[in-house]
């Protein structure tokens, strides 16, 4: 019983306090986010509503996506092709709902599923050269802690460590030299929000967003539903509204408020 006890509190401590000092980023203007995610609606899921205050108050939001999403379907007579251009177009309409145009969406092409299978080196060049391009202030990105991302989903597992791996080659030059040659000078990311965290330690009050996000989750409405298991067109739009709806009543709450929790971390 003490072993167990011992274990719990080993448990216990490891999650991080909850931030409460005064660099709050949903108060954030004028500065550069970067979100860099598995697929085309993991960040919508996790972190839309924070995305939509940050749009809405001008700051700039790129989004680079690992895989173009293109197997996860159900339907006898979907394409890899068309499941592709579907899921593209819903995430620059997800991306619209919550204010971020369609030209800053950034794809990477791997294919769904995939990800463990790409050379580790060239994909963490290809995430450190985003990085560099963009210099944000802030990244968003899933966390590599958690069990779900450690074991599970492998896009996930994959894209959370080639994530940070890439977060340190583009703080130090002389990790792929040929991004400094190119142009792309080495710059530190001084803030991560890791989404899908099992030690959350930073809530988003997402409350006056929450209608908006729920929209931008419904606009990708193949992922999940009866469109999975059959792509009907003429569906989509009253999928959409049943979807969001129940998105928003099943959003995450706190005393009443909606909200997004993520693990903050400081000079990664
Ligand atoms: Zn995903």
């Amino acid at each position: 019983m003490g072993v167990a006890f011992a274990t719990a509190d080993a448990q216990v401590s490891r999650a991080d306090p909850e931030y409460t000092g005064p660099d709050r980023i949903e108060e954030w203007s004028d500065r550069r986010i970067l979100v860099v995610t598995p697929h085309p609606d993991d960040e919508t899921f996790t972190s839309g509503g924070t995305l939509a205050l940050l749009a809405a108050r001008g700051n700039d939001i790129q989004v680079v996506v690992y895989t173009t999403d293109n197997a996860g379907s159900r339907d006898p007579e979907m394409t890899k092709d068309r499941l592709k251009a579907i899921r593209r177009a819903e995430e620059e309409e997800a991306c619209r709902i919550l204010g971020i145009p369609k030209e800053n969406i950034h794809w990477l092409g791997h294919d769904d599923g995939m990800l463990e299978y790409v050379d580790r080196r060239e994909l963490t060049r290809q995430v450190a050269r985003e990085i560099r391009r963009f210099k944000p202030h802030a990244l968003f990105s899933v966390d590599p802690g958690s069990p779900s991302e450690q074991y599970h989903k492998s896009d996930h597992r994959s894209g959370a460590i080639i994530t940070v791996d890439a977060i340190r080659a583009a703080r130090w030059r002389l990790y792929f030299p040929e991004l400094e040659a190119e142009g792309f000078d080495a710059w530190s990311v001084p803030l991560v929000f890791f989404y899908y965290s099992a030690n959350p330690n930073y809530t988003v009050d997402i409350t006056e967003v929450a209608e908006k996000k729920a929209r931008a989750s419904a606009a990708h409405i193949s992922q999940f539903g009866s469109l999975v298991d059959r792509y009907d067109p003429g569906k989509v739009d009253e999928q959409r509204k049943v979807w969001a709806a129940r998105l928003l009543e099943r959003a995450e709450r706190e005393n009443d408020r909606v909200v997004e929790r993520f693990r903050r971390s400081e000079a990664y």
